[in-house]
């Protein structure tokens, strides 16, 4: 079976001075690869006639499809749709269908069409039109020496929803793909180099068309079995059986069996125990509970949180003891297991995370350095605080230090199996 070549190409002056980060190129080759097709190339251009079309010619002789997005706005900054019909040789005619769509967004929200709003509904009359149900601006299918290429908005909203609705539907049937498959786990505390001397064995005997990878993310490591073969069916069970080999030789480190966040797998032990969970945090100012309240159904078993910044809050809302604090410090084990008692009794939770650290650059001491963490979970009666030490800036000390928390309150609930 040959293998289907994608590239992707983003356009925006934005991406390339960083002002906006490029998701939809991660987000796209995801959903490309899920569908069994290999993206190759990954390339960002500027709101730039020339760039534009270069970057059209050189994708077009890689790969046999390639996906853009980005330039499709109604202002004079974006240009991606006259540079496309002129460089498929086409003119710009109105499509009667988004011509509609937009009249009919514009008259729902009760705001007056500009010329430029009606000019999204012009579009080259050699494409295919795709309907944007989010948005103006449609996608634009076009077909060129047996290559296919897709126009889509910047916005990842819309790119979404066009993708899943539209070009991916449209590449399956366009293309035979082989099955591509990915399973996923995750384990805790050993290094991937400790992990890796365990699985050699398995590794060595793993067939050649499947592929085992290690993933480190934020503390935790995630190693990913990928199968690519013709057949579906007897490429998920082949893969079933040697993940289950592998997760066999993994059980004394393993969190999960699917590639998912703490907070989900946080989630599944709450509502499967029917216990309730709130935060107290200092360093990490919310983002825990940020983390729990972004998985929709927590209100089942997320109560709320103390963002316990200053000292006066732990005190006053947590009821930590001013000679704790003066004593031990706001970063310490007494602190920080006063800061999980004060949290269950004012959340009234069945238990709790409490963090306290130095997230950097500043604030460290040669007994603190930055990077310190205090972090306590448990329930009444069961709590128990751990050190951790994180070497990073300051936005990555504070994820690992919500994974890390996060996980404490997991083992402790398997602690409490
Ligand atoms: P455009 O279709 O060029 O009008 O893009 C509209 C908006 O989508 C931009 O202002 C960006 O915020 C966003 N955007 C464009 N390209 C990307 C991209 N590759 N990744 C994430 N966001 C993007
Ligand atoms: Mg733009």
């Amino acid at each position: 079976m040959e293998k289907i070549l994608a590239s992707i190409i983003t356009i925006g002056d934005e991406l390339l001075i960083g002002q906006t980060v490029d998701t939809n190129s991660a987000w796209m080759a995801r959903e490309l690869n899920q569908a069994g097709i290999w993206v190759q190339r990954r390339v960002a251009v500027g709101d730039d006639r020339s760039a534009i079309i270069q970057a059209l010619e050189e994708e077009g002789r890689q790969s046999h499809i390639v996906l853009i997005t980005g330039g499709l706005g109604p202002t004079a900054d974006d240009i991606t749709k006259p540079v496309l019909c002129e460089y498929f040789g086409g003119k710009l005619v109105r499509d009667e269908a988004t011509y509609a769509a937009v009249m009919q967004m514009f008259e729902s929200r009760g705001l007056p069409v500009l010329q430029r709003n009606v000019d999204q509904a012009l579009v080259p009359d050699v494409c295919t039109v795709l309907p944007n149900r989010r948005g103006t601006a449609p996608g634009m299918w076009f077909g060129k020496d047996e290559k296919i290429y897709v126009s889509m908005p910047g916005v990842p909203f819309e790119m979404k929803g066009l993708m899943e609705e539209e070009v991916i539907p449209r590449l399956r049937e366009r293309f035979e793909t082989p099955a591509l498959l990915h399973h996923t786990l995750i384990t805790t505390g050993m290094g991937e180099s400790f992990v890796a001397e365990r699985l050699s064995g398995f590794e060595a005997l793993l067939p050649p068309h499947i592929k085992l990878a290690y993933l480190p993310s934020f503390g935790l490591l995630k190693l990913r079995l990928t199968t690519v073969a013709p057949d579906k069916i007897s490429a998920a069970a082949e893969l079933s059986a040697e993940f289950t080999k592998m997760r066999d030789l993994l059980t004394d480190i393993l969190v999960a069996e699917t590639d998912q966040p703490m907070s989900a797998i946080l989630a599944e032990k709450l509502m499967t125990k029917g216990l309730t969970v709130g935060t107290a945090e200092s360093c990490t100012g919310g983002s825990i509970a940020s983390q729990i309240t972004a998985l929709a159904g927590s209100s089942q078993y997320f109560s709320g949180s103390v963002v316990s910044y200053s000292n006066e809050v732990k005190m006053n809302v947590l009821g930590v003891q001013p000679a704790t604090l003066e004593r031990y410090g706001a970063v310490s084990e007494e602190t920080v297991l006063e800061m999980a008692a004060g949290a269950l009794k004012v959340l009234k939770t069945d238990c709790v995370m409490a963090v306290s650290g130095i997230m950097g650059p500043g604030g460290g001491s040669e007994e603190k350095p930055v990077g310190t963490v205090w972090i306590a979970a448990g329930g009444p009666g069961s709590l128990r605080a751990k050190k951790y030490h994180f070497r990073y800036d300051r936005a990555r000390n504070i994820a690992m230090t919500c994974v890390a928390a996060q996980n404490e309150l997991r083992k402790w609930l398997e602690r409490s199996e």
